[in-house]
């Protein structure tokens, strides 16, 4: 049975965003999102981080059960399809540009974005506090922390809006953890498959 602290877990999402008031430098945690599903992934041979303990669909839900716009699934040709690997697209992009920059920042070739921004290109014309100051930081790890932050905001708020419209988990239907998830799976079924075969001939 699912235990009721995961239901909570939307608090961690909120703690995340909060957290990059006192010090960018905790958008780093972001990774977590970004690799941990992966790692359950593989250890489990299924969606285990979606399917119970993502954090930001835990805020989709708690936002939204019950209170979405229209409350149904949303359009066909925004959660199948090209929109899929439109999404997916965009975040390989996101993650090229965020590894190619922070190593010219490490370089010195380029001075650290030390700004946020939605969908990589339209900044958010604020700069947020930062309540805790931890010394001199290399420009780089700041510039990758406000880049992972702004990475998981951009997500976040679509997934949100999404939310608020359709179906609460909306956003799961397109998020590239989803697809790539999709694709290792169906890889590593059709390997137990073959495999299956190969020890049935032999
Ligand atoms: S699909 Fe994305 S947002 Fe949804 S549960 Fe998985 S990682 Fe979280």
């Amino acid at each position: 049975m699912k235990s009721k602290s995961l239901n909570y877990l939307y608090i961690i999402t909120i703690v995340f965003f909060g957290l990059g008031f006192f010090n960018i430098i905790f958008g780093w945690l972001g990774f977590i999102c970004l690799i941990l599903p992966f790692v359950l992934l593989y250890k489990d041979r299924k969606k285990t981080w979606c399917q119970g303990y993502c954090p930001r669909s835990s805020l989709f839900q708690n936002a939204f059960h019950g209170k979405s716009l229209i409350k149904k699934a949303a359009p066909s040709w925004l959660t199948k399809g090209r929109t899929k690997w439109f999404v997916l697209g965009y975040f390989c992009i996101n993650l090229f540009i965020l590894t190619m920059s922070t190593i010219m920042v490490s370089r010195g070739v380029r001075a650290p974005l030390e700004r946020i921004r939605f969908l990589l290109l339209f900044q958010i014309p604020w700069n947020i506090p930062q309540i805790l100051d931890f010394g001199s930081i290399p420009g780089w790890v700041v510039h990758l922390s406000f880049r992972v932050y702004s990475m998981m905001f951009t997500t976040t708020v679509i997934g949100l809006v999404l939310a608020g419209i359709f179906k609460p988990r909306t956003w799961c239907t397109i998020c590239p953890v989803n697809t790539i998830s999709d694709l290792a799976l169906s890889k590593i079924k059709t390997k137990a498959d073959i495999e299956i075969k190969r020890k049935g001939v032999v």
